[in-house]
């Protein structure tokens, strides 16, 4: 098995970058370490701990990322003692099928570029917020949840402001419940809508 990563560690994903919490609780997180015996070890690392302390609350996301990204150093080491390989500053490029069923995934490593063979492929790509331009007044929530708040805080007017929430999903909710905590008492009756 390769894995192949284009950041230069595995696990955190973006999660680090957000500054706001997780709607999954600490201990719910911690759970995968008592799963699996080849994970169990690293119920006393300090960042497990760290996450431990939260019980069963919610805990900042650059927490939960720090956690994950010592599961991923963890999983590497363990995958290349087998015969895996783990591949950081990766980036696939291309993946198309062969001749003969298998498939042939371009990557670029260091500016250089190689070919990998592969008999199956999985893609674990992650999603990213879509971006619509609506106006020097829309915010997105990837900046909004960045900037735990400030942004919408800066750009909305101090007295009466009101809000769409484009998108009725996770996102939205969360966007909404930042919102209600950060401007509730400049929120007058149907300010924000869904
Ligand atoms: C603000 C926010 C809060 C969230 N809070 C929670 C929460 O509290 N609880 C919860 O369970 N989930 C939460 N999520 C969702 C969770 O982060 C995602 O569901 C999860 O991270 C998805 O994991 P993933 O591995 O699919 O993608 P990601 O974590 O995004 O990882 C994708 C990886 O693929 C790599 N990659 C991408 N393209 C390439 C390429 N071409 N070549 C090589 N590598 C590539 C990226 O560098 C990245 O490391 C939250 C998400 C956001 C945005």
């Amino acid at each position: 098995m390769i894995w192949l990563e284009r950041g230069e560690h595995l696990g955190s994903g973006t999660l680090g970058r957000w500054a706001i919490e997780s709607d999954t609780r600490a201990d719910v997180l911690l759970e995968v370490l008592d799963h699996s015996p080849a994970l169990r070890p690293l119920r006393s690392h300090p960042r497990a701990e760290h996450v431990a302390r939260y019980g069963s609350s919610a805990l900042p996301l650059p927490v939960a990322a720090a956690f994950l990204g010592t599961l991923g150093e963890y999983a590497a080491r363990l995958a290349r003692g087998s015969r895996s390989a783990v591949l950081t500053g990766a980036r696939a490029e291309r993946v198309a099928r062969c001749g003969d069923g298998s498939y042939a995934v371009t990557v670029t490593m260091d500016g250089v570029t190689r070919l990998l063979r592969a008999e199956t492929v999985v893609y674990a790509l992650g999603g990213s917020p879509v971006e619509v331009p609506l106006g020097e007044r829309s915010i997105s929530a990837a900046t909004l949840f960045a900037s735990a708040g400030r942004a919408a805080v800066d750009l909305l007017p101090s007295r009466s402001p009101r809000v769409a929430i484009v998108g009725g999903s996770h996102s939205a909710f969360a966007a909404a419940t930042m919102l209600l905590r950060l401007l509730g008492p400049r929120l007058g009756p149907g300010a924000l809508r869904i």
